[in-house]
């Protein structure tokens, strides 16, 4: 079928064994690419422990990736969360995925250990497991150094190699499949680095339909404010959020025991704009550019990274917060889950943060060289269980949340508690329209008819990481525009509607798989703190505890437009 290369690749390492096989049939036009086709793929292996030889870590690409409906560029990596336990996937940018499709593939599963430290080389048909032990003890800046001229690459970092359980996969030193520790899964398969490069064409049915289709994606995209705007993505990334939640009062701080930060305006997206001369770049295949790179070759964080090590730890240096993402990227590890764990740890221990101590913290627990580096490395969940105070991690099925405040924003609080795996504001973020108003605003202090709009939600995100799409696009188009786009790609008809059904069985069978491992109704629902505790309020804006009986109203009301009875609560 046009769209896909009919082609997938199984590595097992243990046995240094290589197979081509075609992409069966059902993962296509059941699960469509991405996130869909890797939560199939894992289905009989999901109550395997994460660091099994035989759980395996699976890259899969979409049907647009490598065409060119705009922002193509993107895939999926997928497998067993060492933080959650829950199944897991990461979308992630950059151009793995674009030479992945090139290089003759849909997927790539890797499963088994190998005896030492391997590099992944593919080069279109050709695969070769090599030596990677001069890689070994690298960071992913260094290892990207040393595979220049490799074409794209993913790779750990030395959290990866020391399993810390919020370990990422750094694409090309700059993209990152951040959450959940997938870098720990390739850490226990003792692979350091995947390089591919490919030279093949993807084939597309109707491209002239797709020239069309894409014609009307980017008319939306230009006029659109939150994405071309004079304050939009393109223009400050994602760190223009920064002032939004910041007006909002709904920026965690100090561990989500305040919502208010007076030192927010000096790392805003503006002023770092400014600082630091940055300058657009972005994944494959966008337009938008929303990635932003200093003068100096600073990579200026996404705004939940720098609202976490900004607010959430009470600091206000620019400059360190960016050298702190520079270290979590290099180490290879999720700013969120890091920054969270270190804010719960101040609590836990009434420590006031210090920029030399946080970046001394990241170190330790990226080299996992210390006691407590090693035990931040388990994450907030497990860290202030031993100490303990459980309570005192801000994580919703051990995922440490994201920076928007569930108190300020009613939909983000449903959302978090119901998220397949855990506290993650990209399964449905209701902030889209709680906040920014798009598709049409709806009153953020209310549950009323949030949960059918988080279930569409859900279902809308588990379509556009499998085709494998950019969310922040949806800001502008919708999936009537995206349809039209894969239909042009495929030849095979699709509609909304049927895009939304396969959307709908993807997220059925995640909390499937959850529910083998154990996940039940108990599992979603947010921090005490967030019921008991009142936010940051102001004389305009009250930010109240969440009243518990609404909230499990909501619960419950998403429960029946889902349809789970008692047997998958
Ligand atoms: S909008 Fe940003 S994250 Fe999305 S595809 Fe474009 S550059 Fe990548």
């Amino acid at each position: 079928m046009a769209g896909y290369t009919g082609k997938s690749l199984r590595v097992d390492l243990s046995a240094r064994e290589i197979a081509v096989y075609d992409t069966p049939e059902v993962l296509r036009t059941a699960f469509l690419g991405g996130r869909g086709m890797g939560v199939a793929m894992i289905d009989d292996r999901v109550t395997l422990p994460c660091d099994a030889p035989e759980m395996p870590l699976i890259f899969a690409t979409g049907p647009l990736v490598g065409t060119a409906a705009p922002t193509s560029g993107r895939m999926s990596v997928l497998s067993r969360s060492p933080l959650t336990g829950t199944v897991f996937d990461c979308s992630v940018g950059g151009r793995f995925g674009t030479e992945m499709k090139k290089a003759g593939f849909d997927t790539i599963e890797i499963t088994g250990v190998a005896s030492g430290w391997v590099l992944l080389d593919i080069e279109n048909g050709s695969v070769t497991l090599r030596d990677a032990s001069p890689l070994a003890g690298k960071g992913t800046a260094g290892v990207a150094q040393a595979l220049a001229g490799a074409g794209s690459h993913a790779a750990i970092g030395q959290a990866g190699e020391n399993r810390v359980k919020f370990a990422s996969i750094v694409f090309d030193g700059h993209y990152c499949a951040g959450r959940g520790g997938l870098g720990a899964v390739m850490g226990a398969k003792r692979l350091k680095a995947v390089a591919i490069r490919g030279s093949g064409a993807v084939q597309v049915a109707d491209p002239e339909g797709l020239k069309t289709a894409r014609e009307a994606i980017m008319r939306l995209l230009r006029t659109s404010p939150a994405i071309f705007g004079e304050f939009g993505l393109s223009e400050f990334g994602t760190a223009a959020l920064v002032d939004l939640m910041h007006a909002r009062r709904m920026e965690p701080t100090d561990n989500f025991r305040k919502t208010f930060f007076p030192g927010a305006s000096e790392y805003s997206g503006y002023a770092m704009r400014n600082h630091f001369k940055a300058k657009k770049t972005g994944c494959a295949g966008c337009p938008v550019l929303c990635k932003k790179v200093g003068a100096g070759g600073e990579v200026i964080p996404e705004y939940e990274s720098v609202s976490h090590f900004g607010a959430l730890n009470g600091l206000s240096d620019m400059e360190r917060i960016v050298e702190a993402n520079r270290l979590c990227n290099d180490y290879g590890m999720d700013t969120i889950s890091a920054a969270s764990t270190i804010a719960c740890h101040n609590e836990i221990n009434e420590k006031q943060l210090t920029s030399d101590k946080l970046l001394q913290l990241l170190a330790e627990i990226g080299n996992a060289n210390t006691p407590l580096g090693r035990a931040l490395a388990e994450g907030s969940f497990r860290y202030a269980s031993s100490m303990g105070r459980p309570e005192l991690s801000m994580s919703v099925k051990g995922l440490e949340l994201p920076a928007y405040d569930p108190r300020g924003a009613y939909g983000m609080a449903l959302a978090y508690a119901t998220s397949n795996r855990g506290g993650c504001h990209l399964r449905a973020y209701p902030i889209s329209h709680e906040i920014l108003r798009k598709p049409v605003a709806t009153d953020r202090f209310s549950f009323e008819g949030k949960a059918r709009i988080v279930k569409i939600a859900e279902d809308l995100n588990a379509v556009i990481d499998s085709l494998t799409a950019c969310k922040f696009v949806f800001f502008a188009a919708s999936l009537e525009e995206y349809a039209k786009a894969v239909a042009a790609v495929t030849g095979n008809g699709c509609d909304v509607q049927s895009l939304l059904k396969v959307g709908e069985r993807i997220w059925n069978l995640e909390r499937e798989l959850n529910e083998r491992n154990g996940f039940t109704a108990a599992h979603d629902d947010l921090p005490l703190r967030f019921f008991t505790e009142e936010g940051s309020s102001s004389a305009n804006i009250r930010i109240a505890p969440l009243d518990r009986d609404a909230f499990l109203k909501a619960r419950e009301n998403y429960y029946r437009i889902r349809g789970y009875h008692s047997v998958n609560r």
